[in-house]
This record gives structure tokens, C-alpha cells and sequence, in this order.
């Protein structure tokens, strides 16, 4: 049995229960190095096999896996934030599908959600955005034409950019291309959300790049972008004492 976890995106705390739980009874564990906290790998048994897959290809965790089926083992894929979003699940999930091995997934705590936290706020702020897009700009792995970032920036709504902190000039000029966004448009930049070393930068559109560059990001960085990140929401009706929800008469 494989079991697919999200660890969270840094805090150790923040893996689910039922993530650590996972942990806690693995055989082996293949973990991805590069963005999962290794505070997490002291939750395995000490007898527990521990594989980085920072350093392996698709064939070879594949063959790790299965080499723990034929044994009867118990591998956790640990895998950054959510396995959702940008975790290559799927191509191992088909695998597995292949060769009639059972899995299982656990999702996590996604990235977008600590930045989100980092700053005190939410993406959905009445009046301003109802809607958050998550997407990456195009670079080594491209993004589908009918999503090239300009035309998803036509919306003005708020946004996540993932993996493009090394693409701040492409993503200011698809920002602005886009026409919805203005150079004054509210921008953050939440590097190593919910780590120790976690950093917030507020900019806007016109001084992402240079924004970027002083502090040295290239990784481990959402952007975001819209004017939720600025004070200037309405009250929601959820709340409101004028307004009837499923669970409270409009009293005023
Ligand atoms: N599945 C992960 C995303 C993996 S892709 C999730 O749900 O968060 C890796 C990208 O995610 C990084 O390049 C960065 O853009 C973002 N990321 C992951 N952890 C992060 C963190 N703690 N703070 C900010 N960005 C993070």
C-alpha cells in the first residue's frame, strides 16, 4: 500500500493528523527533499527506510515502491504542501495504476494557504475578489497557450503565482499585458511561508522585479497579486446582521 502526504509547507505542525499518522507506521518513506521539513522524518520508526526523491527519477521511485510492495511494506510519498498542486502525483498515481498497486492520498496544508496566513488576510474579500487563480508562469515546464498568464491576469482577481520567482520579468510584463492590473497594483512576495526564516515583501507591480532582486529570491516564493492585499474590502454578508443565512434570521 502506497500512501501520498502532504507535509504541509514548512511548520512541521502543520502536517494533517492523519499525515503524521501515515509517518508514524512507513516502512519507507520517500520523502521530497528539497521543500519538505526534516523535522517531519523523526515521526518515522527508526527502522524505517528513508529515500530523498530530490535525487531520483520518476522509474526510480517507482521501483522503490515497488520493490516495498513485493515485501508487503508501507511507503509514504511525502510530498511539499499540498499533493494537489505542482507535485508530479499524477504520473506516479498512473504507475500505480499500471501495476495494480493500491493507493491512497492525504491531502496538506497548501503553500498558498500559509502565504495567506503569513499576511493576516484572505483571498476572497467581498467588493474586491471572489475568486483566486493559481497558476505558475511558463519556464522550463510550459503552461497550456489558452492559459498563458496575460490572459488569466485579464481578470484582475486575485492571484497565486507558484514557481515563478525567477521569472519576476515575464510575470510583471504578463501582469501588466493582462490590462486588468495596474504598475500600482498591491503585490507580495512570501518567501518560506510558515518556516523560521519565512519573509514577507510588499511591493507592487512596478517593483516586483527589482523587489526580487534585492532580497535574492529565485525559490521557495509565492508571488501574489491583486487588491485583496490592500485594505479596501466590504463587509461580508455571511455576517451581516441585514442579511438571512441558513442558520440566522436578518436582524436589523
Ligand atoms: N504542492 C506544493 C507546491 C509545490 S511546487 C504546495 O501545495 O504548496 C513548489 C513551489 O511551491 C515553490 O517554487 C514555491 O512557489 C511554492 N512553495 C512551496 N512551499 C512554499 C512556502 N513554504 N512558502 C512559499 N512558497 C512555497
Amino acid at each position: 500500500m502506497v500512501h501520498f502526504v502532504g507535509a504541509g509547507p514548512g511548520a512541521a505542525d502543520l502536517i494533517t493528523l492523519r499525515g503524521a499518522e501515515l509517518l508514524r507506521h512507513a516502512d519507507v518513506l520517500i520523502w521530497a527533499g528539497s521543500l519538505v521539513n526534516p523535522e517531519l522524518l523523526a515521526l518515522a520508526p527508526a527502522q524505517c527506510e528513508v529515500h530523498d526523491s530530490a535525487r531520483l527519477t520518476l522509474e526510480a521511485v517507482i521501483a522503490l515502491i515497488e520493490r516495498a510492495e513485493a515485501a508487503g511494506k508501507t511507503t509514504v510519498r511525502l510530498h511539499s504542501g499540498d499533493t494537489s498542486l505542482y507535485g508530479a502525483i499524477y504520473e506516479q498515481a498512473e504507475a500505480l495504476r499500471v501495476r495494480g498497486i493500491s493507493f491512497d492520498v492525504t491531502p496538506g496544508v497548501s503553500s498558498f494557504s500559509a502565504a495567506a496566513a503569513a499576511l493576516g488576510t484572505e483571498y476572497t474579500v467581498p467588493g474586491v475578489s471572489q475568486s483566486l487563480i493559481i497558476t505558475r508562469a511558463a519556464g522550463r515546464t510550459p503552461v497550456p497557450e489558452r492559459e498563458a498568464l496575460k490572459s488569466l491576469a485579464a481578470h484582475g482577481a486575485s492571484m497565486a503565482l507558484f514557481l515563478s520567482a525567477g521569472l519576476a520579468e515575464h510575470v510583471q510584463r504578463a501582469l501588466l499585458e493582462g490590462g486588468a492590473y495596474t504598475e500600482d497594483t498591491p503585490c507580495a512576495v512570501v518567501y518560506k511561508a510558515s518556516w523560521p526564516e519565512e519573509r514577507v515583501l510588499h511591493c507592487s507591480v512596478k517593483t516586483l522585479v527589482s523587489t526580487l532582486e534585492e532580497a535574492g529570491i529565485q525559490n521557495s516564493a509565492l508571488i501574489l497579486v491583486g487588491d485583496f492585499l490592500e485594505d479596501a474590502g466590504e463587509r461580508s454578508r455571511l455576517y451581516d446582521p441585514a442579511f438571512s443565512t441558513g442558520y440566522r434570521e436578518a436582524s436589523a
